[in-house]
């Protein structure tokens, strides 16, 4: 039996993959706070889906981390556009002075 980790939510060690009791699959379950995870055909996957749901989290952070260094890029390569429109402007109204 594969090892289920501790709660993602409370990190509580009081976990178990419960079953049965009018859900068609199992899951895991917390005690400590309630927390469940996602229902599933068997106990090994309902237990993986458990422990794969910090790294899910970690990974969704990392990508969000990235976009928004991406939009910080953008934004700071767009103002330098701009600069480079207003010199250009400049200019275009020294030559026409
Ligand atoms: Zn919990």
């Amino acid at each position: 039996m594969s090892h289920i980790r501790g709660c993602p939510f409370c990190g509580s060690n009081d976990v178990t993959c419960v079953g049965g009791e009018g859900i068609p699959g199992l899951r895991v379950f917390c005690s400590g706070c309630g927390g469940m995870g996602p229902v599933r055909s068997s106990r090994e996957i309902a237990v993986h889906d458990w422990n794969f749901r910090p790294e899910l989290q970690d990974l969704l952070g990392e990508a969000y981390a990235q976009y928004e260094r991406a939009v910080q890029e953008q934004d700071a390569t767009r103002s330098t556009d701009d600069t480079a429109t207003d010199e250009l402007i400049n200019k275009v109204k020294q030559l026409i002075r």
